[in-house]
């Protein structure tokens, strides 16, 4: 979401005659996307502000800060951060009125309000993260108040977007060259749009699933969602997948904790048994879905018992990948009234546990596919070794292939069988047929 955000400011900046420069140095304004989730992220934008404030002989830049430490901070960034203006989560679209008030003399200019009735979802071409990827936000906020988590306060309540308005979007995209979507929201599964136009056709259980079969039906070479709730993750969306060749094979479903206390005290909504109810629907498709997922570890009160039962749920789910991160307290959410009694040395010594078990299953997932051919999108040169391309698979893993092809520029945005013919840690190597 974050990056789709920061694809868009681009372009409006762009827009508006702006030059984007690719280093902060060569900036007159720099602007810093940021996140909240976790305090680290939020420590990182004040020492990057204040190692560019203390840069003495380069030129003295505006700083702007955008997203959800902009939301929640508001006029108090301007205490801990010598900043200029701040742009709340839903302002982004007002970007360049922000640099202007500055401009004009305004001092410590903020605005946190909402987003613009026609707010303007489009991103240029110049400034994709990828030239082929193009990010479709579905649903913004988040209506499910984990105790842990931050986001409903930072990006507000659930809107889902008119399915009307995402087709229509998919359709410019596939119109511009754009080779795959990927549907976006803390909760794209939780969609649920004020009316079902655009989605008569669809069937499906859910709403959400009836939006997979509708943007299938326009033809996009490859769809890709997240993130997934677990609780409102049905059966149907499994079957969609199954019968759309264009819905990718991946599902990212975030599952927190394998200990149904722990889950109860995220108050994620789900137990350990029907989560696991819904791998085993997803493990039933004929195809091979790859599945990932997030933890927290040393939430209050986990036990050692919590946490190993965490282990057991991933020996039993076997996620192709994972994303662990130490249980970090955010002000104004349940569980920071929770004593954060797990200590950091604690925190470190699940975390690195839970990553090299994780590590292993990474690897078998990587192994499975040596020896076989995989389509892939083929999006740049790899950043390592510039005699080999890099793309993406269907089940959102990266390759880096060497090719025969004697014009290798001709192959970027196509999607082409490449044999896999090694794996490393997150990486699959191969070649051209
Ligand atoms: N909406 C998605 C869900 O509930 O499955 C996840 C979105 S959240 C922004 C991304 C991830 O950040 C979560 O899955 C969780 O693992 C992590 N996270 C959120 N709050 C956290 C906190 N206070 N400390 C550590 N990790 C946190
Ligand atoms: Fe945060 Fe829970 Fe909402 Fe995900 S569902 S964004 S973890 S509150």
């Amino acid at each position: 979401m974050n990056v789709s955000d920061s694809e868009r400011a681009a372009s409006s900046l762009e827009s508006e005659g702006y030059e984007i420069v690719s280093n902060e140095n060569l900036a007159d304004i720099v602007l810093f996307n940021t996140c909240s989730v976790r305090e680290k992220a939020e420590h990182k934008l004040y020492s990057k502000v204040g190692k560019i404030r203390s840069q003495q002989n380069l030129k003295k830049p505006l700083i702007g800060v955008l997203g959800c430490v902009a939301q929640l901070e508001g006029e108090t960034l301007f205490q801990k951060s010598q900043i200029d203006f701040v742009l709340g989560t839903k302002a982004v679209g007002r970007v360049s009125d922000a640099i202007e008030h500055v401009l004009n003399g305004r001092k410590h200019f903020v605005d946190l309000g909402e987003r613009e009735e026609n707010y303007d979802w489009s991103v240029s071409e110049t400034q994709r993260n990828s030239p082929y990827v193009g990010f479709v936000p579905i649903i913004e906020g988040c209506n499910k108040f984990c105790t842990y988590c931050i986001v409903p306060f930072s990006r507000g309540r659930e809107k889902s977007l008119p399915a009307v308005q995402i087709i229509q979007q998919v359709l410019e995209l596939r119109g511009k060259g754009i080779k795959e979507v990927h549907l976006i929201g803390q909760n794209v599964n939780s969609y649920r749009p004020k009316t079902e136009a655009g989605l008569e056709k669809f069937k499906g259980a859910t709403t959400f699933s009836r939006l997979l079969r509708a943007v299938a039906a326009t033809g996009m070479e490859r769809i890709k969602f997240t993130t997934s709730f677990p609780r409102d993750f049905h059966a149907d969306i499994v079957d969609a997948i199954n019968e759309n060749e264009n819905l990718c094979n991946w599902v990212h479903l975030p599952v927190q904790s394998g200990s149904n206390d722990v889950l109860k005290a995220m108050r994620r909504g789900h137990t350990v048994e029907s989560y696991l109810k819904k791998i085993d629907k997803v493990r039933t498709s004929p195809k091979r879905i790859s599945l990932t997922t997030d933890f927290i570890v040393g939430f209050p009160n986990e036990t050692e018992k919590d946490f190993r039962e965490t282990l057991k749920l991933v020996e039993y789910c076997q996620f192709d990948s994972s994303y662990v991160f130490k249980y970090s307290p955010r002000t104004g959410t349940p569980a920071f009234q929770m004593i954060d009694n797990i200590s950091e040395k604690e925190k470190t010594i699940r975390f690195l546990e839970l990553e090299k078990i994780q590590k292993i299953y990474q690897q078998i997932a990587l192994q499975f596919y040596i020896g076989k051919t995989v389509e892939v999108l083929v999006e740049k040169f790899s950043s390592k070794n510039p005699k080999e391309l890099s793309g993406h698979t269907t089940c959102n893993k990266v390759v880096n292939f060497e090719s025969n092809f004697e014009n290798n520029k001709e192959l970027m945005g196509k999607i082409i069988k490449i044999r896999v013919t090694k794996s490393k840690s997150n990486t699959l190597y191969g070649n051209t047929l």
